[in-house]
């Protein structure tokens, strides 16, 4: 079952936290994402946060004030581990629970106001980190405008591949190198080869490039061997975060054949910090994409009327990038691209679904990526290999540079936000990485 709007939901709802009311915060009452945690520097322990305005709700302190009973209490008393999963375990009721407490404790006229001092930490004096351990990450490959456009400059007369339509790519990816935003990226070493040289050479990527994508958090996980329906697949799904998946074009082309991409993108994949839960986006779910006239209808363990009626998510991404220059400038990012997660060909549950669908088990914690998210318009693609037609057509930027790929000293910072008519607008935070040298070799 897919969650429905409640009165957290209210778009007249207003925090204590003055910050939470501004209109222009990702965190608004209205969201109240999970993350984890701790005072900047401090080597403390870390543990499990709200997101509110431009202060962190921490919730093992709040609940040892009292704030939390019944089932929002089990899901408090998880917030004390230093990552997500012992939250996520609990299942849907508790994270209903915790977040409908939550909710009431931040919102205006709560006796909790007394307690701000204790249970608020700022955002600007926090590290965020790694909002879970991740056993296994998975990268799906669900945009068709992604595939097709890459299929097309491999493959021109046949750009999508014959079961792409039937199946919901992807490849198991590599969680170790999963890294929290924030964090510096080193330009990968690798093999590459040109087309007309004999032989390949060893050295940094020349054609290093990000992927804005949308992350799902599995929440309960699921037994080996029993595979999941469309609706408990989409009971899985604990919330969503942003990730960019950093790719070296020129080791992927030249490593792909005949297994995929092994370690032109296991390098780093840099994950949000603030987890936005099914529940908080309630108020945008919307039909899964239209599939055009003539494309199959998909096998029915992977159709379910509530996916179709309301298996997408109306979520915009922006990507911007940010050069050496312009921060020795002083000068904010650019704007490289915005894309619509509405457009993708399969929905999350359908990933979901799919994953299970051979009986292999999901764990509490595990990452599920959608793969970049490009729409039909040439300023909706989701990654460099697109936007340049794979160097062909720099980007210009305003100061005359130009970039074909990523350049050492680059930022890049992924953005997303869900807003429509009658619901207040929530957004996702940043997802920021910005690339080193590669090391000497
Ligand atoms: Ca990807």
């Amino acid at each position: 079952m897919i969650p429905t709007v409640d009165e957290t939901h209210d778009p007249a709802l207003r925090s204590w936290v003055r910050s939470a009311n501004d209109g222009r915060t990702d965190f608004p009452i209205q969201n109240l994402p999970f993350g984890v945690f701790r005072h900047e520097g401090s080597g403390e322990r870390a543990r499990v946060g709200i997101a509110i305005g431009a202060m962190i709700l921490d919730v093992s302190t709040a609940m040892k004030a009292g704030y939390f009973t019944g089932d929002a209490a089990a899901g408090a008393r998880a917030c004390a581990a230093q990552c997500l999963n012992d939250l996520m375990e609990l299942g849907r009721p508790a994270w209903r629970a915790l977040r409908a407490a939550a909710s009431a404790l931040l919102r205006d006229g709560s006796s909790a106001e007394r307690d701000a001092e204790r249970i608020l930490v700022p955002m600007a004096d926090a590290d965020l980190l790694l909002p879970a351990r991740v056993g296994d990450y998975t990268d799906f490959y669900a945009s068709i405008h992604h595939a097709t456009n890459v299929g097309s400059m491999f493959r021109p007369d046949n750009p999508l591949l014959p079961n792409y339509k039937w199946v919901p790519i992807g490849y198991h990816g590599r969680s170790s190198s999963l890294v929290p935003s924030g964090s510096e990226v080193r330009r990968p070493l690798g093999q590459r080869k040109a087309p007309d040289a004999p032989t390949p050479v060893y050295g940094p990527s020349r054609s290093l490039d990000y992927e804005c994508e949308v992350g799902a958090f599995v929440g309960t996980g699921s037994s080996l061997g029993e595979p999941l329906g469309m609706s408990a697949a989409a009971e899985q799904l604990f919330g969503l975060c942003l990730v960019n998946d950093w790719s070296a074009r020129d080791i992927q082309s030249w490593e792909y054949q005949p297994l995929g991409p092994f370690l032109a993108k296991n390098f780093a994949t840099t994950v949000s910090p603030w987890v936005v839960t099914m529940e908080a986006l309630a108020p945008f779910r919307i039909p899964a994409a239209p599939r055009a006239a003539g494309d199959p209808a998909p096998l029915p363990h992977l159709t379910d009327d509530d996916d179709a009626r309301r298996g997408g998510v109306d979520l915009a991404l922006e990507v911007w990038l940010r050069t050496r220059g312009m921060r020795e400038r002083g000068e904010g990012p650019v704007r490289l691209s915005r894309a619509r997660f509405s457009d993708m060909y399969w929905t999350l549950a359908q990933m979901v679904a799919h994953h299970a669908s051979n009986g292999c088990n999901l764990r509490a914690g595990d990452l599920i990526a959608s793969g970049t998210v490009s729409g039909p318009e040439r300023d909706a693609r989701g990654c460099m290999l697109e936007l340049t037609w794979r160097g062909t057509e720099p980007v210009r930027l305003p100061d005359g540079e130009t970039r074909s790929f990523l350049e050492d000293g680059d930022e890049l910072i992924l953005r997303g936000e869900c807003a429509r008519d009658g619901a207040a607008r929530i957004g996702f935070g940043e997802c920021r990485g910005r690339i080193l040298p590669a090391p000497a070799n």
